[in-house]
C-alpha cells in the first residue's frame, strides 16, 4: 500500500501544578508543612504512572499502590497471555474462571454500557484491532471489514456468574477505556490501608487526589491539557476526587490528510466524531469517571450535557473542535480558564 501513513502517540497528560507554580521546588510544600513527601513510579497499563505521597507513611502507601496497580495490569492486560481478560478473549466461547476484580469491573462495563445508550462497549476490540490502534500498524479498514466486525460486539452478551464468565466466540474484551481509572481507585484505596491522608496519582492523563486538601491546606490544583497543543487550557481546584480526560489527541493517524482517532463509535466502527476534541470529567470514583470521560467524547456536547443533567453526581469540562470550553457550573468557580471562551453548563 503506497499510502503514506503518520502516525502519533501522545500520552495524555494532565499538568499537576505545585501550591505556588508550575515549576515551584519540589520540596515547597515539605518547607511550609515540615511534611515528609515520597514519590514513585510504575510503568503499567502502557502509561507511565507516577505517585506522590505526603507523611510519615508515604513509602510503604506508595509501595502498596503500585503493588496494586501491577496486580490488575496482570489481570486485565490484552497481551499478556497468562492475563483473565487474554483467557475470556481466548476462550472460544467457553468459560472462564475469573477474579472478583474482573467479575467486578465486568458488571460496572455492562452497567456503564446500559447507561451510556451503547457509547462505551468493552467490546470493541476486533475493530480496533481492525484500525491498527492496538498494535500502530495502522490502516482504514472497509466498510464490509467493519460491518463484519461489529457483528461480533456483544456486551450484552457477557454472562458473568458466580465467579465465571463466557462471552460469545469471536467477541473480544478490551477494559482501555475504564481500567486506569479502576487502578486508580484501588491505589487510592491501598495509599490509605496504609494510613497516607494525603497523595497525589498521575495515572497518565488521569489524576486521582487523597485528601481533601494539601499538607499545607490548600486545594490540588490539576491543570487540563489543552487538546490542540502541549500547555494548557485552564487550572482546576479540586479536593479528594478523580480528574480525568479523553481526547482524540492521545493516539492518531493521519492518512491521505484525513485524522483518525482512538476512540471509536461503537455505531459505526469508526473513529468518533461528535464535535469534541477533551472530555474531563471529575467525580468521587475513578472508574466512573474513566468510564464517562470516553463515553461522553462519543456522545458529543449536546448528549453528554443531557447526560449531565440526567446523572448529575459529576463535573466536566469539555472542549469542542472549535475551541469552545465548557464548564459544568458545579467547578465553574473552581476553574481558572487560561484562554479560550467559557461557557457555563446549567442544570
Ligand atoms: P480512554 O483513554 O479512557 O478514553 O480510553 C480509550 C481507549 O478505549 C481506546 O484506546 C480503546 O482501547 C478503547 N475504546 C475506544 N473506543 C471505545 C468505546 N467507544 N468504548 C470503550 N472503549 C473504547
Ligand atoms: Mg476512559
Amino acid at each position: 500500500m503506497k499510502n503514506k501513513i503518520v502516525s502519533a502517540v501522545i500520552t495524555a497528560v494532565l499538568f499537576i501544578l505545585t501550591s505556588c507554580a508550575a515549576d515551584a521546588p519540589d520540596d515547597s510544600i515539605a518547607g511550609v508543612t515540615g511534611e515528609k513527601k515520597s514519590s514513585g513510579s510504575v510503568f503499567a497499563m502502557d502509561t507511565y504512572m507516577t505517585i506522590t505521597a505526603y507523611g510519615k507513611n508515604g513509602e510503604k502507601g506508595i509501595e502498596a499502590a503500585q503493588k496494586e496497580i501491577t496486580r490488575l495490569e496482570k489481570l486485565w492486560s490484552v497481551t499478556d497471555e497468562n492475563s483473565e481478560i487474554y483467557a475470556i478473549d481466548h476462550s472460544g466461547g467457553t468459560d472462564v474462571e475469573i477474579s472478583t476484580e474482573t467479575e467486578e469491573i465486568l458488571s460496572f462495563a455492562t452497567d456503564m454500557h446500559r447507561r451510556t445508550k451503547g457509547a462505551l462497549d468493552i467490546t470493541l476490540y476486533p475493530v480496533l484491532r481492525a484500525w491498527g490502534f492496538t498494535t500502530g500498524e495502522y490502516r482504514v479498514p472497509d466498510e464490509d471489514e467493519i460491518s463484519a466486525l461489529l457483528e461480533c460486539k456483544g456486551v450484552d452478551m457477557i454472562k458473568v456468574d458466580s465467579g465465571k464468565v463466557s462471552v460469545p466466540e469471536n467477541t473480544e474484551i478490551d477494559l482501555g477505556a475504564i481500567a486506569k481509572g479502576c487502578a486508580g481507585d484501588a491505589a487510592a484505596e491501598a495509599l490509605k490501608d496504609q494510613g497516607v491522608t494525603s497523595a497525589l496519582l498521575d495515572l497518565g492523563g488521569n489524576i486521582q487526589t487523597v485528601g481533601d486538601t494539601k499538607p499545607d491546606g490548600t486545594k490540588w490544583k490539576v491543570g487540563i491539557r489543552d487538546p490542540f497543543g502541549e500547555g494548557s487550557i485552564g487550572t482546576l481546584s479540586v479536593g479528594e476526587c478523580a480528574v480525568i480526560t479523553s481526547g482524540g489527541y492521545e493516539r492518531f493517524f493521519e492518512q491521505d490528510g484525513v485524522i483518525y482517532k482512538h476512540i471509536l463509535d461503537p455505531e459505526t466502527g469508526r473513529p468518533a466524531e461528535s464535535g469534541l476534541a477533551s472530555v474531563t470529567i471529575i467525580g468521587n470514583e475513578g472508574r466512573t469517571c474513566d468510564a464517562l470521560s470516553t463515553s461522553l467524547y462519543v456522545m458529543g456536547l449536546d448528549d453528554a450535557c443531557g447526560y449531565w443533567r440526567e446523572n448529575g453526581d459529576f463535573d466536566m469540562i469539555l472542549v469542542s473542535d472549535e475551541g469552545g470550553i465548557y464548564v459544568t457550573e458545579g467547578i465553574s468557580d473552581s476553574f481558572a480558564p487560561s484562554a479560550g471562551n467559557v461557557t457555563v453548563v446549567k442544570r
